[in-house]
């Protein structure tokens, strides 16, 4: 069901051929500048690939969320990042080796999938390469119109990453256990009540902790918390599977949401009113590794604490290092979650890093993702 069935590169011969790739550009920026480049990295293989095979290759991509055009969210620093990292010739609008088009939600056709973009898109090429994984979980123009209109198949990237987090899905080797955290609290809550039934054990930390917390009727102070989610989420912390979750046993608390805050270590049900959340504590910490370590298969999306401030980053760095050390397949999925992964240099240490953040959790959820779903049709 979600993994797919689709043809790959390995089916088609490419030379000579128009080729369009839909690739995940989609980087953070710091100041207009590329921020951290992995996407960009693991994108160019199969765009090298294309062109060595004698292809003429156009790729496109979305970059962060513009309504209309915004000159900061052009493609052009990617597109400059990628000809400096690549041997070949990379341009933004222009025919070159490897020519970008822009910034496809420049476009509102783009997540619209409207009919008009999508043919704009199709048009002039003879094959689609979706090779997007951190995209495939919307239906957008880029990702399901496109493929509806020219023969398609699956990138290699794309394939990697479908079969890799594939083994969280048929049978996973057990105890499956699942680390979740990070700022995204509505959108990952429905995550958890599709996840809590498949997993053995499911930790839960960051931001999104202090609503469940909350259900369960113990005070958080000034923390993140989705009082519309409340309700929703205490028949998880009530119901037939709620010895799986665990939650924080103690929390690092400062009285201000900022970097230079004092901050100090309480129970996670000792906190006052005025204090505020931001990170996992110690005896968390050790409790979250343990598990990790006695895992067969472990996943992990989302920071444990706000990592960007130098007082909150030990629970993620915790989990970081478990998840490095575990014998378990392990595997990370988030921007968030791989950066802080990278910056303690254990990126290497996973079996599987994943360029896609909320598709990799849909995937686990075992929801259908649209734009691998569409490659199906090509098969014949
Ligand atoms: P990912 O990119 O790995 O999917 P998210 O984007 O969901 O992760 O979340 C990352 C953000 O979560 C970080 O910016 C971090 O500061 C924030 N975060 C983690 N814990 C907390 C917390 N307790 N309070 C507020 N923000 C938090
Ligand atoms: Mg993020």
């Amino acid at each position: 069901m979600t993994a797919g069935r689709y043809l790959t590169l390995d089916d088609v011969d490419p030379g000579g051929l128009r080729v369009l790739v839909r690739s995940d550009l989609n980087v953070p920026l710091d100041a207009g500048a590329v921020d951290d480049d992995f996407r960009i990295v693991s994108a160019l293989p199969t765009l090298e690939r294309l062109v060595e095979a004698g292809a003429a290759v156009t790729v496109c991509s979305h970059l962060g969320r513009p309504e209309g055009v915004d000159p900061a969210l052009s493609l052009g620093v990617v597109a400059e990042r990628m000809d400096q990292i690549s041997s070949l010739d990379v341009a933004l609008e222009r025919p070159a080796d490897i020519t970008v088009l822009e910034n496809t939600r420049f476009n509102p056709g783009e997540t619209l999938n409207s009919a008009e973009y999508a043919e704009e898109l199709a048009d002039g090429f003879d094959l689609f390469v979706q090779d997007a994984f951190g995209s495939v979980h919307r239906a957008h123009a880029s990702t399901v119109g496109v493929a509806e209109r020219v023969r398609s198949v699956a990138g290699p990237l794309l394939d990697k990453e479908l079969k890799a987090l594939g083994r969280f899905l048929s049978e996973p080797e057990v105890p499956y256990v699942v680390v979740l955290g990070g700022a995204k609290v509505s959108d990952k809550l429905a995550v958890i009540e599709n996840l809590l039934p498949k997993v053995d054990a499911m930790l839960i930390g960051g931001g999104m902790c202090f609503t469940l917390l909350a259900a369960k009727g113990v005070e958080v102070g000034g923390s993140l918390l989705e009082e519309k989610m409340i309700e929703r989420v205490r028949p998880l912390v009530e119901g037939s599977d709620r010895e799986k979750i665990i939650l924080p046993s103690d929390i690092v608390v400062a009285t201000e949401f900022s970097a230079d805050a004092a901050v100090e270590v309480v129970g996670a049900k000792q906190m006052e009113p005025g204090q505020i959340g931001l990170d996992i504590g110690p005896e968390t910490s050790l409790l979250f590794a343990g598990v990790i370590r006695t895992a067969e298969s472990v996943f992990w999306n989302g920071p444990m604490g706000v990592f960007e401030f130098a007082s909150a980053r030990s629970g993620t760095e915790a989990v970081a290092r478990a998840m490095a050390e575990t014998s378990a397949f392990s595997a990370v999925g988030g921007g968030d979650s791989a950066a802080a992964l990278r910056e303690l240099g254990l990126e290497t240490h996973v079996s599987h890093l994943s360029t896609g953040g909320g598709a990799s959790l849909e995937l686990l959820e075992g929801r259908e993702l649209p734009g691998v779903a569409v490659l199906e049709r090509w098969l014949l």
